[in-house]
């Protein structure tokens, strides 16, 4: 563990009055004659700082590697998702801001000093006495392989549908299931009902309900309150997936819920009330990212969480420290 660089940090980023249009990094001279706004990084373009290996944008940069965003199991990272194709890991897990980086380096480093139970109990309110199985964007941390029960429901439901439900974090034992939407500064996706339209379902209704009837079927009315949803014009749609897939796959068990935010996201005191009347069921849980923090106190004595605390404690949004009071 000796040998590990943290990615940059607040005691990394110069003071304010100095970012602009530089490299963020202390004592780095680097100037960038031209912010770009959204086109792709280029070396050698006008925001590229060979020295720390990073392209610079306002308030924020991306690294050229994006393996040097993670501070665990890079290789594992690579080994599992780089052949997945997948083009959302390659393309936003070099980002400053990156959830899933950060989801990555927090549940992987958990799984590794048996930090995961204490997650678990966080979410249930109860201690959990075994250490549950990690599975990151669908894919299991055991083996590297595909979540059986998240293909089928796939298959079954979601077949004609671009982009399909894909929880962030599942959290398994024997008793009870955590599915965790995790963010990080973006909010929570909210759509227009007619995003769930597609080839299967083209009917032109005003009904709201009507749709996800068609796609879901009785899944739907398990877990939705359908007069709440009727009267909605935008939906809380990953949250709403995240339920339905539950139900589906786990409702033998208990299973929760839960959002996991910074105590500084804008919905940290709106989106269970927002959410909740969706359901029927008390499911819904929020944590923070500083709850998790609090809860690795028990774990400090172990290498890969004192690495994980002081990276915590540096981690930096927008280049302003992301956690409050860690
Ligand atoms: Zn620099």
């Amino acid at each position: 563990m000796d040998n590990i660089i943290l990615p940059y940090g607040v005691s990394d980023i110069k003071p304010v009055k100095d970012l602009d249009h530089c490299c963020p990094i202390k004592g780095c001279d680097t100037r960038i004659d031209e912010y770009p706004s959204r086109e792709k990084p280029k070396d050698n373009s006008s925001n590229d700082c060979q020295k720390h290996k990073i392209y610079c944008r306002r308030n924020t940069y991306i690294y050229k590697d994006k393996l040097d965003n993670l501070i665990i199991d890079k290789e594992l990272f690579r080994s599992i998702f780089e052949k997945q194709n997948n083009e959302k890991y390659d393309k936003r897990m070099g980002y400053e801001n990156s959830e899933d980086a950060l989801t990555w380096n927090v549940f992987v480093t958990l799984k590794k000093a048996g930090g995961l139970k204490a997650i678990a109990s966080l979410i249930s309110d109860k201690s959990c006495e075994e250490e549950p199985e990690l599975i990151l964007w669908g894919y299991s941390l055991k083996d590297g392989s595909p979540l059986e029960e998240l293909k089928s429901f796939r298959e079954d439901f979601e077949r004609q549908l671009q982009i399909k439900t894909e929880p962030d974090i599942i959290l398994k034992t024997g008793k009870g299931i955590f599915l965790i939407e995790a963010k990080f500064c973006s909010p929570n996706s909210r759509k227009a009902i007619s995003v769930w339209r597609d080839k299967e379902i083209n009917t032109r209704t005003k009904e709201k309900y009507e749709p996800y009837k068609i796609r879901y079927k009785d899944l739907i009315d398990d877990v939705l309150n359908k007069d709440f949803i009727e009267r909605q014009n935008k939906f809380c749609s990953q949250l709403v997936r995240y339920v339905l897939y539950a139900h589906d796959a786990y409702k033998d068990k208990n299973y929760y819920i839960a959002n996991l935010l910074p105590k500084m996201h804008k919905e940290i005191n709106s989106i269970e009330g927002e959410f909740n009347p969706y359901l029927k069921k008390d499911t819904f849980k929020i944590i923070t990212w500083e709850d998790i923090y609090k809860a690795l106190e028990n774990l400090k004595g172990e290498p890969e969480i004192i690495v994980l605390r002081k990276y915590l404690q540096e981690k930096t949004a927008n280049l302003k420290k992301a956690f409050k009071k860690i």
